[in-house]
């Protein structure tokens, strides 16, 4: 095991590191053996205070923040972008330690991450309104203006992308911000903290709390003087924090929650290509991937060949320490193992046919099996429910419009692929999934220029892209009188 240098472990608030109100500290557990890896202080509704108050003063009409110019914010977030390449080996280190994803895809999440700062960056100073030829003897345009104080609540399936996705928008459009980790990977948000700070951002722009849910990150979500709350994680947890938000104030609200996501996969596709896009699909990040195709549909023509490569791919999928070269580490903790080992014992019982893995992966650390479950039903729960597991689900479907029906048969309506290589095939599917992000021939490929959201519960908004910095941003309607000019 690599020795990781462990350098913040406090609340950073105001730009400086300090002990939580209480003094109380919780432990950050490491998923590959259990041990505690060190104690990190706990934020509440004490501290939550103390940050939004900081991120007020920071918001301030006359502030240091608020007087920058746009263009200066953008160097400021490519500064920001330049320390996090220089570190990335570092943040992949201590991401791999924390989060048990593969040091390697954790170095490379960093650096695609920087790229993430830098796209916002450019979109600093590119903010622009309208103008409107509204009715009557009138000027009318529209001005652009920062949301205000923004509470950010992450996630840790991705930490440190899911931290920028949050930060880079919100301060490419002048908004201060207070974000709180989630409780099982605090410490690349604090690494990230020291280096907005010695990127150079004024005092209280961006603050870092960690804690717990419902305690540190309801208090967020509840703080009247924060103006939006932006949000990843679950749906359960994403229907909380919306009736939070409009409880004391209507805060702006961006949801990313949970999907169920489809992958429809014709008889004239090339199985091998195939199954791998639907293993890539359905098994990055260890299945702990909000967007992740864990409802593999395939046509009845290759349905008995494609089963027995997926299971072939699956049984190959290196398991293991994630400091090793492995493609997959442990799941992130006791509670997640327990759900994702409990779905399979139901899909066993369920009826479905485990053709690869089924069982945990050694007798210590959160490691499971990639599996893979043949003939499920639609309404087997393994084909309904959000497993966020390494479990693949493969159903068999006759015709494109009965699959289309299927494919969209959910609550969810996070990612959607499709691989065949008719147009109208393709075409059509793309037309007519209900999802925030469809992809033909590929899956998951996420870039920082394009939206990435959900229809339905898989949630409010999108991130990245244009309509990334829209939700940072409230319209301000300028009309001005303008009467005949007299000449004199
Ligand atoms: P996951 O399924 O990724 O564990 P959760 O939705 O449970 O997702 O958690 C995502 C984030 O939401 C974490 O930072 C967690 O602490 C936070 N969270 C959980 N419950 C609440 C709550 N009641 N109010 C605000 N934040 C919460």
């Amino acid at each position: 095991m690599a020795k990781v240098d462990i350098k913040y472990t406090k609340l950073f608030i105001n730009n400086e590191w300090v002990d939580s109100v209480s003094k109380k500290t919780f432990p950050t557990i490491n998923p590959h053996d259990e041990s505690v890896i060190t104690q990190v202080a706990e934020g509440d509704k004490a501290d939550v205070d103390l940050a939004v108050n900081a991120a007020v003063k920071a918001f301030h009409r006359y502030s240091e923040w608020r007087t920058m110019d746009a263009s200066q914010r953008g160097r400021l977030l490519n500064k920001l972008a330049d320390l996090m390449e220089r570190d990335s080996k570092y943040l992949g280190q201590l991401e791999t330690l924390d989060c048990g994803k593969p040091v390697k895809t954790a170095t490379g999440e960093a650096l695609w991450s920087a790229q993430v700062v830098r796209y916002f960056a450019g979109k600093a100073d590119k903010i622009h309104g309208n103008t409107i030829p509204a009715d009557g003897p009138v000027i009318s345009m529209t001005m652009k203006e920062p949301v205000g104080v923004c509470g950010q609540i992450i996630p840790w399936n991705y930490p440190i992308p899911m931290f920028v996705w949050k930060i880079a928008p919100a301060l490419a459009a002048g908004c201060t911000i207070i974000v709180k980790p989630a409780e099982q990977t605090p410490l690349t948000a604090l690494a990230m903290a020291a280096l907005v700070k010695e990127a150079g951002f004024p005092p209280g722009v961006v603050n870092v709390v960690p804690g717990y849910g419902p305690t540190a990150g309801a208090a967020l979500t509840s703080h009247p003087k924060v103006d939006k709350v932006a949000f990843t994680g679950s749906t359960e947890v994403g229907r909380i924090i919306m009736t939070a938000a409009s409880q004391v104030n209507l805060k702006r609200v961006t949801l990313e929650l949970g999907g169920k996501s489809p992958l429809v996969i014709f008889n004239d596709a090339d199985i091998d290509m195939a199954a791998e896009i639907a293993h890539d699909a359905a098994f990055a990040n260890g299945g702990q991937c909000c967007v992740a195709a864990t409802r593999t549909y395939v046509q009845s023509e290759i349905y008995d060949k494609f089963v027995a490569k997926a299971a072939e791919v699956a049984k190959k999928r290196a398991v293991g320490n994630p400091f090793d070269d492995v493609h997959q580490g442990p799941q992130i903790d006791d509670e997640m193992f327990g759900k994702v080992m409990n779905y399979i014992k139901i899909g066993k019982s369920e009826g479905a046919r485990c053709v690869a893995g089924g069982d945990r992966k050694g007798k210590s650390g959160y490691y499971i099996e990639p599996t893979v479950f043949a003939d499920v039903k639609d309404n087997m729960k393994i084909a309904r429910e959000e497993i966020f597991g390494p479990v693949q689900s493969i159903l068999k479907f006759e015709t494109f419009e009965e699959v289309l029906d299927r494919a969209n048969d959910s609550n969810y309506g996070l990612g959607a692929g499709v691989v065949t290589n008719d147009i109208n095939l393709a075409m059509n599917f793309v037309k007519h999934a209900r999802a925030g992000s469809v992809w033909v021939n590929m899956y998951d490929y996420v870039t920082p220029q394009t939206p990435f959201g959900g229809f339905r519960d898989s949630g409010i908004g999108r991130e990245l892209g244009e309509d990334g910095i829209q939700q940072y941003l409230e319209t301000k309607t300028v009309t001005i009188s303008l009467p005949k000019a007299q000449s004199k």
